[in-house]
């Protein structure tokens, strides 16, 4: 089902207008058609009743019931200096069911602040993709940017993703009854010793994937991935 993302309704009529009335025009739905519509957080199937030059008009069938992860994962992700990466991220992190990505500067990340205020418009469009493609009604926030010693451990866990320190194995954490957890994940060349130190002085905790050196994009992704599906039942 082709899902679309409607701010406008009257009643029970949602209408499908720019970039998205872009997309259904492109995907050449037809009057008649049945398509997802994201509206306010929830995902309705509607038939398409109407294909007009500037607005489509689709009325609803019956609310689709998704099921929302229930804990709610903040991922503060070193900016790659691929910056691509972190569009990845970013589409990989909606899939997955993040609430919340902030970007974060360290010493070994990209570090234009100015650079990456621009990229946040690219972002939200990577992010609405990513919704649309899995279903996922509810939005991805995606904060300006900050600065590793602003993190401060505000979550139920508090996790630093670090290889070089000899933390727990993610697998002996207890997820189960987890319902918020702040990841912060480093840049490719790793904290400095004294970002690190800073972070578990603050009290997050270190925590280790196996096996090996992942690159970030994958540490990042792989965390969520098992948080998500092991926490909060
Ligand atoms: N250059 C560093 C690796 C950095 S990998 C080195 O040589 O060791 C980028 C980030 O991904 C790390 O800062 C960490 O947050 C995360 N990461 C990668 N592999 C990991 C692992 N096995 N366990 C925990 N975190 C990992």
């Amino acid at each position: 089902m082709h899902i679309f993302i409607s701010e406008k309704r009257k009643g029970d009529t949602f209408y499908i207008t720019d970039e998205e009335l872009r997309h259904l025009k492109v995907r050449r739905i037809s009057k008649g058609e049945t398509i997802g519509v994201i509206w306010e957080g929830k995902l309705y199937s509607c038939v398409l009743v109407d294909n007009r030059k500037s607005e489509a008009l689709c009325e609803i069938i019956e609310e689709v019931h998704v099921e929302v992860p229930e804990v709610h994962i903040t991922l503060y992700q070193s900016v790659p200096l691929e910056l691509k990466t972190f569009e990845l991220i970013v589409q990989k992190s909606t899939e997955l069911g993040v609430r919340k990505v902030i970007p974060v500067i360290t010493g070994r990340s990209f570090r234009n602040k100015e650079v990456l205020y621009k990229k946040k418009e690219r972002w939200r469009k990577v992010s609405l993709e990513a919704m649309k493609q899995s279903g996922r009604p509810y939005k991805l926030e995606i904060e300006d940017v900050v600065d590793i010693n602003e993190i401060e451990p505000v979550h139920q866990v508090n996790i630093l993703l670090d290889n070089f320190h000899r933390g727990a194995y993610i697998s002996e954490l207890e997820l189960k009854t987890v319902k918020d957890i702040g990841i912060v994940v480093g840049p490719e060349g790793g904290f400095s010793r004294q970002e690190g130190g800073l972070l578990r002085d603050k009290g997050f905790l270190s925590v280790r994937l196996k096996p090996h050196v992942l690159r970030a994009e994958t540490a990042a992704i792989v965390s969520v991935g098992i948080i998500v599906n092991l926490a909060g039942s």
